[in-house]
């Protein structure tokens, strides 16, 4: 594959105008709105990261300022366009967008709700997690889709960006029967990517003017980047920000598994950076896992070791509501965490825990976080040695 080209845009603030003019540089960077909008490219579907719908000033979703930008851009360009998202857990599409303020953008806009809630099989040949996909009709009402991920650290792959966020167009509680098909994060992202690259997104414009740090996907704390990026390329584009974040990219799976698919560069002798300096934007403090996500394991006795050592969510018996939202998510059947009559909070099988992390995505409470295991926090050197052997053994299995 050839170059890949990112384009960094400082925008310090989520002001309208400050947005807007940082989203159509970016834009120009890469060659103009014509480049994505042609006499065969009307329909667009905006794709921004809406979660389950939370209050944008948590910067946890693509923020409602970024979304009118881009659709002010386009939308002068001549498209017609559509938006939409398919959230975590069992929440309706429609609240969602709503909480996380983009319904009434879109109302204002005249742009329309594509369908998240249905979806139809499809055959991908080129996949290599598998050939046949369920994905929301949505991306079948458009001629091709615009993304608009948010940065945020993610306790499954680390962070999320680009890539991910193409998992929101598998419509509802489908989503958990994937986590379930691939327990293991590695082969997650390549599904992530396959999905990715059957839908094709056009072009990518990553939301960092406020990102999030820490207890991601939903929980953690807002983080000042004042960045917007933008490019074709989501492995690229994820590279980049990984290196915002001062994070490896090779600790991030779905960086790997792009790569390998050839769904685009994360090397910088393959990424060309236009705009304002990389440099400018390090954060070097921001707070997430900077080491690579341990594999499942097919053997017994690492099955049992992992399950010591590993990370796995948590709940907070103080902060816990008790509404049964990590039950309702969990995708492992019997169910890896349950929440009985009189307990205060949710209890878990951690034998049972695929680590997807979903439980932690939907609570609304912020009561799961996402810990060592036990005999990791006695022994940090040993589960070094003791994660290392049970990557290469599960590498070596498959
Ligand atoms: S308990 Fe949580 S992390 Fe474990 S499988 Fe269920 S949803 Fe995923
Ligand atoms: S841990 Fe969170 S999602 Fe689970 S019951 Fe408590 S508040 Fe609800």
């Amino acid at each position: 594959m050839g170059c890949s080209v990112v384009a960094l845009v400082r925008c310090n603030s989520y002001d309208p105008d400050e947005t807007a003019a940082a989203v159509e540089r970016g834009i120009n960077l890469l060659g103009g709105v014509s480049q994505f909008v042609g006499n065969s490219k009307k329909r667009l579907l905006l794709k921004p990261n809406v979660l389950w719908g939370v209050d944008p000033k948590n910067c946890v979703t693509t923020h409602p300022s970024v979304f009118r930008a881009v659709a002010k851009v386009f939308q002068a360009g001549g498209a017609e366009l559509l938006y939409g998202d398919s959230p975590a857990g069992v929440t309706a599409v429609g609240s969602s967008l709503k909480k996380a303020g983009l319904s009434e953008i879109a109302s204002d806009m005249n742009i329309k709700l594509a369908d998240f809630e249905g979806g139809r099989p499809v055959t991908f040949e080129g996949g290599t997690s598998g050939k046949n996909f369920f994905i929301a009709n949505a991306v079948f009402e458009c001629d091709t889709v615009i993304s608009i991920p948010k940065l945020k650290t993610h306790g499954l792959t680390r962070m999320t960006g680009a890539v991910k966020n193409q998992f929101g167009c598998v419509p509802g509680m489908t989503k958990g029967e994937y986590h379930a098909r691939y327990p293991d994060v590695y082969d997650f992202s390549n599904f992530l990517v396959d999905i990715t690259r059957y839908i094709s997104p056009e072009l990518y414009i990553m939301d960092a003017v406020y990102a999030m740090e820490g207890n991601g996907p939903q929980s953690g704390t807002p983080k000042k980047c004042s960045l917007l990026l933008f490019s074709s390329d989501p492995v690229a584009l994820d590279t980049i920000a990984c290196r915002v974040i001062d994070l490896n990219p090779e600790f991030v799976p779905t960086v790997a598994a792009g790569v390998s698919a050839g769904a685009g560069n994360s090397t910088f002798d393959k990424i060309k950076l236009v705009g304002d300096p990389l440099d400018q934007f390090v954060c070097p403090d921001f707070n997430v896992v900077r080491k690579p996500p341990v594999r499942v394991p097919r053997n017994r006795l690492f099955i049992e070791i992992r399950k010591h050592f590993t990370s796995r969510p948590v709940a907070d018996k103080s902060l816990c509501i008790r509404c049964g939202r990590c039950v309702e998510a969990c995708p492992v059947n019997p169910k890896a965490v349950v929440l009985g009559k009189k307990a205060q909070k949710p209890r878990y099988d951690y034998g049972r825990c695929i680590r997807c992390f979903c439980c932690q995505e939907v609570c609304p409470a912020k009561a799961i976080t996402v810990e060592d295991g036990v005999l990791k926090k006695l022994f940090p050197f040993a589960s070094f040695f003791a994660l290392l052997l049970s990557n290469y053994y599960s590498k070596k299995k498959r």
